[in-house]
Parts: C-alpha cells; sequence; structure tokens
C-alpha cells in the first residue's frame, strides 16, 4: 500500500467488520477499494468536522453524501430529534409529524400536489417506476447510463455511484426480465431520447433522469435537456419522473426544479429531507398519485414510513433551510471550487471542476464531461493520490472520481482555511500520480 499512515483503530473495526459483512460496509461507496486503504470509521461529527476512532480530525466534505446540509449534531436538529425520541419512537399509525412535513415538501416545491413518505431513495425511485407503470398501462422505462436512482433492479443497468466507481457492467441478481423492459440512453442526448420514443411507440411508462446528475461526478443537464425531456414525454404518453434524491431542498430551496422550472409529473426526494435519518418521498401530480393504494389499485406501503423521529429530523432541517442557508451554501462551495481549480492549476494538472449549484466534483481532464462516457475518460488515478493526501491532512473527500463533493451552512472561514492548507500538497500527489 502505498498510503500506509495509521489508523490502527479504524484498521481493527473495519477487520472485525470484514467478517461479519460483505467488504466491512453497509454500502458500497463506503468502502476505499476505488482508492484503496483503510475505510476511516467516524465516531462523532461536529459543524463541518467529522472524528474517526483515532482521534483524527477532518474537515468533511462528504457530509453523509448529501444529508448534512446543516453540518453536524445542529443544535436544533437534535432538540427536536430529542424531544420526538421522549415520546416514543413508532406507532404503526398516521402522526402529526409526518403530515407537516408533507406540507413543508409540497409548499416547496410547486409541482408537487401530493407526496407520499417512505424510508429511503431507493424506495422512492422504484414506487415512482411502479406507479408510472401501473397509471400509464405501459412496461417500458428509459433511464440515462450514469444515472443512479438507488438499487432498484430495473434501474441498475449503466448505473452512477458505486456501480460507476467500481466499473460493474451489469448486477448478478438482476435477471432480464427484471432489466428487459429498461432502456439505458446516453445522457444529455435528445435525439436518443426521441429514437428510443420512435422505437417504441405507446410501450415508454416513464422517462426517469436525475434532475442535475452527481453520481458520475456532477454532470448538469445542458441547456433545454429537461424540458426536452418533459416535451417528449408529453408527446409520447410517458410521464416525466425528476429524480431529486440528491438534489432535492440542496440545490435551492426548491431543489433543481427551483433552478430550471421543468415540471415534472413525478419527483423523488430523500438525502437533505432526513436530516440524517431515513426519510425519503416520492410525489407529484394529485391524479397520477390517486392510484397509489389505499385509494387507487397500485401497492406500496412501509412499516416505518413517516417515522415520527426521522420527519422530526427533517421537519427541523427543513425549516432551518431558509435563503440565508442555501445563499451561504452555495457561496461556500464557490469558494472552495475556486481553491481546488487554483492549486491545480499552479500544478498544471488537466481539470474540471464541474457544479451544478452548490454541488460539485472535479474531473481530471480538461476536455468537457457531458455524460457517462465523457467522465471516465478522465484520468482517476490522479484522484487517487489526491484523495489520500488531502485525507492524511485532515480532509475527507468522497473516496472516488465520480462522486460529488458536499458542503454545509456549516463550513466556516476556519474549514475552508483548512482546506486551502492541505490542497498545494495533494494537488501536487495528483501531479506527480502515474496510472
Ligand atoms: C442517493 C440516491 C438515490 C438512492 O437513495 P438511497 O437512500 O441511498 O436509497 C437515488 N437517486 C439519487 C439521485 C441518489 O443520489
Amino acid at each position: 500500500m502505498p498510503y500506509s499512515y495509521e489508523a490502527p483503530v479504524s484498521q481493527t473495526l473495519f477487520d472485525r467488520a470484514s467478517l461479519v459483512t460483505p467488504g466491512g460496509v453497509n454500502s458500497p461507496v463506503r468502502a476505499f477499494r476505488a482508492v484503496g486503504g483503510t475505510p476511516r470509521f467516524m465516531v462523532s461529527g461536529t459543524g463541518p468536522y467529522l472524528t474517526d476512532a483515532d482521534g483524527r480530525e477532518y474537515v468533511d466534505l462528504v457530509c453523509s453524501w448529501g444529508p448534512m446540509i446543516l453540518g453536524h449534531s445542529r443544535p436544533e436538529v437534535i432538540a427536536a430529534v430529542q424531544e420526538a425520541v421522549a415520546r416514543g419512537t413508532s406507532f404503526g399509525t398516521p402522526g402529526e409529524g409526518e403530515v407537516a412535513l408533507a406540507e413543508e415538501i409540497v409548499a416547496r416545491i410547486e409541482p408537487v400536489e401530493q407526496v407520499r413518505l417512505v424510508s429511503s431513495g431507493t424506495e422512492a425511485t422504484m414506487s415512482a417506476i411502479r406507479l408510472a407503470r401501473g397509471f400509464t398501462g405501459r412496461a417500458k422505462v428509459v433511464k440515462f447510463a450514469g444515472c443512479y436512482h438507488g438499487h432498484v433492479d430495473a434501474l441498475l443497468a449503466a448505473a452512477g455511484s458505486g456501480v460507476a466507481t467500481f466499473g460493474l457492467p451489469d448486477t448478478p441478481g438482476v435477471t432480464g426480465a427484471q432489466a428487459g423492459d429498461t432502456i439505458v440512453l446516453p445522457y444529455n442526448d435528445l435525439e436518443a431520447v426521441r429514437a428510443a420514443f420512435a422505437a417504441h411507440p405507446g410501450e415508454i411508462a416513464c422517462v426517469i433522469t436525475e434532475a442535475s446528475p452527481g453520481n458520475m461526478g456532477v454532470v448538469p443537464p445542458l441547456d433545454g435537456f429537461n424540458a426536452g425531456l418533459k416535451e417528449l414525454c408529453a408527446e409520447g404518453g410517458a410521464l416525466y419522473i425528476s429524480d431529486e434524491v440528491m438534489t432535492g431542498f440542496r440545490t435551492s430551496r426548491a431543489g433543481w426544479f427551483g433552478i430550471d422550472g421543468v415540471r415534472p409529473d413525478l419527483m423523488t426526494f430523500g438525502k437533505v429531507m432526513g436530516g440524517g435519518f431515513p426519510a425519503a418521498a416520492f410525489g407529484g401530480r394529485a391524479d397520477v398519485m390517486a392510484h397509489l393504494a389505499p385509494v387507487g389499485p397500485v401497492y406500496q406501503a412501509g412499516t416505518l414510513s413517516g417515522n415520527p423521529i426521522a420527519t422530526a429530523a427533517g421537519l427541523a432541517q427543513l425549516r432551518l433551510l431558509d435563503d440565508a442557508a442555501y445563499a451561504r451554501v452555495d457561496a461556500v462551495s464557490a469558494e472552495i471550487r475556486s481553491l481546488v481549480s487554483e492549486a491545480f492549476t499552479k500544478e498544471g494538472v488537466a481539470h474540471t471542476v464541474s457544479a451544478a449549484s452548490n454541488m460539485f466534483s472535479v474531473f481530471f481532464t480538461d476536455q468537457p464531461v457531458r455524460n457517462y462516457e465523457d467522465a471516465k475518460k478522465q484520468e482517476a488515478f490522479r484522484f487517487t493520490a489526491f484523495f489520500h493526501s488531502m485525507l492524511s491532512q485532515g480532509v475527507y473527500l468522497p473516496p472516488s472520481a465520480f462522486e460529488s463533493w458536499f458542503v454545509s451552512t456549516a463550513h466556516d472561514t476556519q474549514a475552508v482555511e483548512r482546506i486551502a492548507a492541505a490542497l498545494p500538497a495533494a494537488a501536487r500527489a495528483a501531479s506527480e500520480a502515474t496510472a
């Protein structure tokens, strides 16, 4: 291992974990497989910082893969959770907290007339696809290469996130029957979508897309792409599903919809809306949502859906996310992006800092990245060297060149200075790296 700096307690925990859990992790992106080395076991988080089991502190640029937009242990969120816990943890009945969270979502996101709460983004996209199929009576689903919609069987074809990180072609366990109705197209290519509708008239139930993809690195939609999808769906009698699990309540008050204003038929949410707890949702047109049980025939359910602790955390977080909070996250993101770019430029490292609102990632190429094929052409080996240098200097990045970086309102001047101090050596390590 070229990166042998010590993390003895994490190493011991990882050895224990690896005996009882495949790969020692409960979600593949947490492993350091793409970059090598020992995953850090975190024990606590405060504001922009995480502390690992060896007592080392890191500036956190992962933010739990997006949810922690107010930083860790924000007192108001913790207080809301403590208050909810004291009343009991799950009732299996309706409760006011889930009504209030649904009202907050409907109030923020205009195309969402009705919403159903679930526990993970995967459940949200799975349910939205089922609903689209039930509503249209059609089978086929269009998705884009490099977009990740959770580990839904039908959506794992050419997926982003861990599937991209590990270069997995297709996932064993997903049968031909489950994936056979999935049409995978290159991202940002409206002609390909038009051709798919022409080739399968009356068969496409929905087009699902990340509102602005962040699971192949950050690759925003080209001008007019989402609007074009919406139009082609309307012409073809299909539903347009915008997956805002990552962008929702992060890229603006109303997520990516708040930025491009393209009105989806259905939307999915997760990450930020749970305030660090398992809470997610899908929603949209009331006439479509009316097809869901118990009103309609499309079945969908969940023992812990709308859990009172999760909804209390999510609601407390959303209520703190006002215009000033988004302005703060956007500003700190811009500041870090320019520091990163400056450091690479100084070392002559070809790079593109790709941003969508406050989400961003670095591609080690100076060519434009418009889809997954472009993203894969980057010199990802430079990321490995960069990642470990940053880690050894106390900056925690996503352990993959194909994931978005996330910041929070808690990333203050001191945290940004720590990042700035680590960048020169890390950029040098990237420049000296060899494939
Ligand atoms: C994270 C993510 C999901 C899956 O959410 P989970 O809660 O991990 O199941 C789905 N879609 C997008 C765009 C995501 O970023």
